[in-house]
């Protein structure tokens, strides 16, 4: 019998110095994903727009935003990797603490089942070492001829 694994708790909380970081424009209060692998993290201006009051067209927009850059993020992963991923029965990687704890994202459930887990957060840096990702502007030409590889 197939069981899935118990939920993860993340513990997501202020950045440490945020005060301090010019050009930075990661807000933890906006919609964000991020890679549980690599601990890349997507969050554009256009989920920094969204609000609960927002039209549901612009709330849609940005969800299909965040899914499709993980779901182009995943490709840059090996099948190898997603399958280490899943056998460990983490919720990230190490490295995607290191690079998440910074974010104020911590792997709670990881950090209290791994000693890597708890050593990464307690190592991390205290502030982000760059801005969340975005995706590429598309071109859009058309609905007929759409050079974009986004479907948006
Ligand atoms: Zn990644």
């Amino acid at each position: 019998m197939l069981t899935s694994p118990a939920p993860s708790l993340f513990l997501t909380h202020s950045i440490v110095g945020r005060h301090l970081l010019t050009n930075f424009a990661f807000d933890p209060d906006k919609p964000y994903t991020f890679c549980c692998i690599c601990g890349d993290l997507y969050q554009d201006a256009t989920q920094r727009e969204v609000t609960p009051e927002s039209p549901l067209n612009k709330i849609a927009h940005a969800t299909l935003l965040r899914k499709t850059w993980a779901s182009s993020h995943a490709k840059t992963h090996s099948t190898r990797e997603h399958e280490l991923l899943r056998l460990s029965g983490r919720a990230v990687t190490p490295e995607a603490a290191v690079r998440l704890v910074p974010f104020g994202i911590s792997p709670l459930t990881d950090m209290v089942l791994s000693d890597e887990h708890e050593h990464a957060a307690a190592t991390a840096p205290r502030r982000p070492q760059d801005d969340a990702e975005t995706l590429p502007t598309p071109t859009h030409v058309g609905f007929s001829g759409s050079k974009s590889k986004y479907p948006f």
